[in-house]
Parts: C-alpha cells; structure tokens; sequence
C-alpha cells in the first residue's frame, strides 16, 4: 500500500516542488527512528534539498507537527485555564522567563513551562533555578499539572522524550551545514514547543550581537514564520524581535541571575530587563486570552510588580519545587563566588558596542555554563555589567566585575571582556532599540 520512496522525495524537494503532509510523515518517522526504510544519508540531502528550496507555510506546519508527533506530547487539559508558554532563541543575561513567569502568573495566567539547560554562550532557566538552594526541577509531569493548577506556575525540565524526531534532525543539520533554514528552524522550536503542551505561544525572536540570525530582517522573517506556524497548528502566536546588542541584565550568571530577578521582583531593580519582561509578559496575557489590549495587560503586570504579588508567586513556586523562598527576602542566601575582580578600561570614551555572544562565552568559560552537554556548571560564577551602550567611562573605571571561584580562567576572561566591549572617543549616535518589532498573525509592526 505505502508506494512512498525516499530517492523520489528528495528529487520532488530538490526540484521545487511541495511534499504532502504524508510525504512529510513518511521522513519525520525516519529520523524518529520508526520507519526503517529510511537512512540517515536520505534524511542529510532531504534537509539540504529543504535548505536549497525552502518550504510553503503549509509544509512548514506539517513538518513541525509531525515532528511535534514523533514522540510524547504533555497533556496540559487538566489545567483549568489557557497554559501559555513563551520561548526565547536565546540571549544572554536574558532571565525574563524567571521575571516574567511569576508575574503573568500573579496575574491569572497559567505558565506549566518545561525549560531547557544552557549549553553555548546562551543562559539555561534550569541551571538558573538550580542555583537557589534545594530548588528541583525534575518533579515529572504530575507536578506540573498539580502544581500550576494549584498556584498558576511551575518551571520544570522536560519530562518524557519530547520530539525525538527533531533531536535526530538538529543533530544531521549541525553536521551537513543546515543549521540556518527558516523552516528547519521554525518546525524546530515549534515542534518542541507543542509537544511541551503550549496552547498560547509568545516567541522572543532576538537580533544583535547575540543572536541565532544575523540581521534584523532574518530575525523578523523567522519570527513571521513561527506565528504563522503556530496559528496554522492552532495555538496563538506572537512574537516580539528584540535587541541583542549587549546582555539584557546586568548579571550573566546562574545565582547572579536570579539575584537580578528578585532584585526586579522587589522593585529594587528596573532596566531593560524588566521592560522587555513586561512587554513579552503582556504578549502572553494577550495570546492567552487574559487580556484584550497590551494596555490593558502591562496595566495588570505593573500593578502585580508594585503590590509585591509577583515575588510572592515567585516565591510560592520556590517553595513548591523544594526551593529555599527566603532566597526572595535575603539574595544573599544564594551562593557566592570566592572573588569578585573588577575588569578595568584600558582607555576612556564612550562604549559603542559589544560583542554579546563573546560576553556569554567569557560567562561560560568562568563556570557558569557548558561547553558540552555533560559539562558541570558553577552556580556562584559569572559577569555583572558596570557599564551599558553608550555609557561614558575613563580609563581604569571597571567596565565589569568578574566573579570567581578559580584564578585559571580570569586572564583570559579579562582579555575577552576588554575585547568584547569596544570604546570610542564619541558616543554612539543613537542607543539600538529594545524591541525591534511585534509580530501578529496579520502582520509585522516595526517599532520606531
Ligand atoms: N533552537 C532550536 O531548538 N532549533 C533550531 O533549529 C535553532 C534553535
Ligand atoms: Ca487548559
């Protein structure tokens, strides 16, 4: 009965032509490994025919929910409410899911989100909460269910093998140079995203220094092609394309990121990242159905900030994942590194850019994240910012504090961190936006 045929596939794709949602399937159970027909070598040039030709919106959705399929999907039903879940393509200094979670939450929204580990120059919401002492994050799926019907959130790692065909297919694409196609990456995060759950979706879509697409219009393009993927699988869509030109926080770090994030809770601490928190937040109240205009819901998520409920959630769900909650009255509970060194300016000016990618790295390379998946991490270690875009500073001034567990790495770092922030005798015309675009199913809206 079946006449598909892995050679015909890969010819119908390399010629330009659209493959069905079956021909699609047939593939997708190949790299999920329950279609043995299929080979690893038909799988590389049937992702290098996609890479070449690309794939119609349609395709797209196909691939992304066949992918979402090829394994276990969470069942968030039982929850009453919409579950929102929100996804970044990664920064760096970039805590909003910590920031964000426990105000939408305050605010009536249901967050059951399964978050991932850091691994690159890029930050990893697990290892972040992991730092707060006696924190779990591997409570399984009947915590998530009991635990965001009982107080509206919980930030879990991933239970059951969710979307195994995509693990295949990330790990071809790293290998054969398929990496950046719009469709591989938008059925990518999508498929993961669905199989997680999500019945609202806001996406994080980042451009800069730091980010996965190298120009602003590649980031806009990406983040239309999620919407327009998660519409046509059902699940609301939006996205924000924000700034990547230098960390979002002031703290890059594990501890030092969730200092920052109860420092913004308590209202001791503002800044960029609690703008583009408040401004994804209200996407996701939108995309929910708990608010109907952006006003509206940033009215919401200000008033949960200034009455203190978005840290009493926040604690809330501390306690409920075993976590010590007096880490939200006393940051200094957390742990701390055995040094903390300044990085001074070699010469004054004004900081003109930076390279955010280098700056997560250096972060990385004092501990704070990985190298390879079983890399272990230091909770304490990390970088905090003196200095922003356009900050005036004279030479010998710190431009960062490195903070330390070990010497081995701090020349290094200091020399990255030095290189990684460039100086210039005028400053910068103008400061690059925070939020670049908003991103709706009817269409693109450039901010500024
Ligand atoms: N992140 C993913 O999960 N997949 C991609 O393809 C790119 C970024
Ligand atoms: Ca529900």
């Amino acid at each position: 009965m079946n006449t598909l045929h892995m050679p015909a596939l890969i010819q119908k794709k390399r010629d330009g032509n659209a493959l069905s949602r079956e021909e699609i399937a047939y593939w997708v159970n190949g790299a999920a490994g329950t279609n043995p027909a299929v080979r690893e070598y038909h799988l590389a040039a049937m992702l290098m025919a996609v890479f070449f030709r690309g794939m119609t919106s349609e395709e797209t959705r196909d691939l992304t929910l066949c992918m979402a399929s090829s394994g276990a999907v969470a069942d968030l039903s039982a929850i009453e409410g919409v579950c929102v879940d929100k996804h970044s393509t990664g920064g760096v200094g970039d805590t909003t899911t910590l920031v964000l979670v426990p105000l939408v939450a305050a605010c009536g929204a249901r967050v059951a989100k399964m978050s991932g580990r850091g691994l690159g120059h890029t930050g990893g919401t697990l290892d972040k909460l992991e730092s707060i002492p006696g924190m779990r994050v591997d409570l399984g799926m009947g915590a998530l269910l009991e635990q965001t019907s009982r107080i509206g959130c919980a930030v879990l790692g991933q239970t059951g093998d969710l979307a195994p065909a995509d693990k295949t297919l990330y790990g071809l694409r790293d290998v054969t140079a398929t990496v950046d196609s719009l469709p591989l990456i938008v059925s990518s995060i999508m498929s993961k995203k669905i199989a997680a759950g999500a019945q609202a979706i806001v996406l994080d879509v980042k451009a800069g220094s730091g980010a996965l697409m190298r120009t602003l219009q590649e980031s806009i393009d990406l983040a239309e092609a999620m919407v327009a993927v998660g519409q046509l699988a059902g699940r609301p869509t939006l996205a924000l394309v924000t700034g990547m030109d230098q960390p979002l926080g002031t703290h890059i770090g594990n501890a030092l990121e969730v200092k920052e994030a109860v420092d913004i809770l308590s209202g001791r601490a503002r800044g960029r990242l609690l703008e583009v928190s408040l401004r994804l937040g209200a996407m996701m109240l939108i995309a929910g159905g708990y608010s109907k205009t952006e006003g509206e819901a940033r009215l919401s998520l200000l008033r949960a900030l200034d009455s203190g409920a978005g840290l009493a959630k926040f604690s809330e769900m501390i306690a409920a994942q075993g976590g010590d909650a007096r880490v939200c009255d006393d940051t200094g509970r957390l742990p701390k590194p055995s040094r903390v060194i300044p990085v001074a300016a070699t010469h004054g000016g004004y900081v003109t850019s930076m390279d955010t990618a280098a700056l997560g790295n250096a972060s990385r390379l004092l501990g704070a994240g990985r190298a390879s998946v079983d890399d272990r991490i230091d909770p304490a270690v990390g970088l905090v910012m003196n200095v922003a875009l356009g900050t005036r500073v004279d030479a010998g001034e710190p431009l960062i504090y490195l903070h330390i567990n070990s010497a081995d790495a701090a020349a290094q770092v200091t020399e990255m961190v030095r290189r990684a922030i460039t100086i210039e005798h005028n400053p910068p015309k103008a400061l690059p936006r925070l939020v670049h675009a908003i991103v709706r199913p009817g269409g693109v809206e450039r901010c500024g």
